[in-house]
């Protein structure tokens, strides 16, 4: 696996290969690198002659400064994993790199209500600088398919209209969510949980389980007061449980009115914000 750190040799090296006609898949991430991200890797290796992938934790996607402070850094056992799973190439960029001073990349598109709703409304500006980092290295590696995980719903939801409203020819591809053997979504903010935290947090994944079954005969707000209350219940501090479109995000209240349902939520388990989501209703293909 080759690492680059600066923009001009990843070109470099990228322009040579395209030369020789390969497609290439990529995978960004910000590192602290689970099985979650690794099943990205692997469908990129699978489905492109190249798996490129990034790791780069982006200041401007961080509403609070103690998220960017203590999120898990390890790059050497990241390095090992990637190596593991047979990725081509890693940019491992610094901020510079991928903000040079002096130049306005900021992405200020209208989302609409995509990037208003749930995540939205507790982390204001995230996802303008997810969208930001994300056409930045989308411009710098110019890959043919993008590996992003459900796991990110409303971020999927969001950089698939990103990229309709850019006329962007990248085909986005969403990987379903890994999780741990209890149900725990992989995250990279797992490692941060507290012991009693983390045994609590596998509740997440039951209550929308439960809301599946549920849904298909109650409305909408009483699925979520269950749902709300059983996450309190277990010590978390829920800032939303939300049943949605998939590709609007617009609410939904019963389960006629759309044909692909989604529920999502965001949940603080101690100091650690969890987010997780289920398809309660999956469009017929
Ligand atoms: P992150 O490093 O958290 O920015 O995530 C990088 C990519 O990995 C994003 O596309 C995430 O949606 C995806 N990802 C994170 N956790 C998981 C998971 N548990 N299963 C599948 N994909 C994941």
């Amino acid at each position: 696996m080759l690492i680059f750190k600066k923009v001009a040799d990843l070109r470099q090296w990228l322009d040579a290969e395209g030369r020789k006609e390969k497609t290439v898949g990529f995978v960004p991430t910000m590192g602290a690198l689970h099985e979650g991200h690794m099943s990205l890797v692997l469908a990129a290796k699978t489905e492109c002659d190249l798996a490129v992938a990034s790791i780069f934790v982006n200041p401007t996607q961080f509403n609070d400064p103690n998220d960017l402070e203590k999120y898990p850094r390890m790059p050497d056992k990241d390095i090992a994993l990637l190596l593991h799973a047979g990725c081509d190439a890693l940019f491992m960029p610094a901020v510079e790199e991928v903000y040079p001073p002096g130049l306005d990349l900021r992405v200020q598109l209208d989302f609409r209500q995509l990037d208003q709703v749930m995540e939205g409304v507790f982390r204001p500006g995230h996802f303008g600088g997810m969208a930001t980092v994300v056409k930045r290295l989308l411009d710098i590696v110019q890959p043919h398919r993008l590996y992003m995980g459900q796991k990110d719903f409303q971020q999927l939801a969001i950089v698939r209209d990103m990229l309709r409203q850019l006329g962007s020819p990248i085909h986005l591809v969403m990987c379903p969510t890994a999780r741990e053997t209890d149900g725990l979504a992989m995250s990279s903010r797992n490692l941060r949980l507290a012991p009693e935290m983390r045994a609590a947090a596998p509740v997440i994944y039951k209550i929308l389980q439960e809301a599946k079954a549920s849904f298909q005969h109650e409305p909408a707000s009483i699925v979520q007061a269950r749902a709300i209350k059983q996450m309190e219940s277990a010590g978390l501090k829920p800032e939303y449980f939300d049943i949605v479109d998939g590709m609007s995000l617009l609410p939904v209240v019963h389960y006629a009115e759309s044909d692909f349902i989604v529920a999502c939520v965001g949940a603080w388990a101690g100091a650690v914000r969890l987010i997780d989501n289920l398809v309660l209703k999956a469009p017929v293909e």
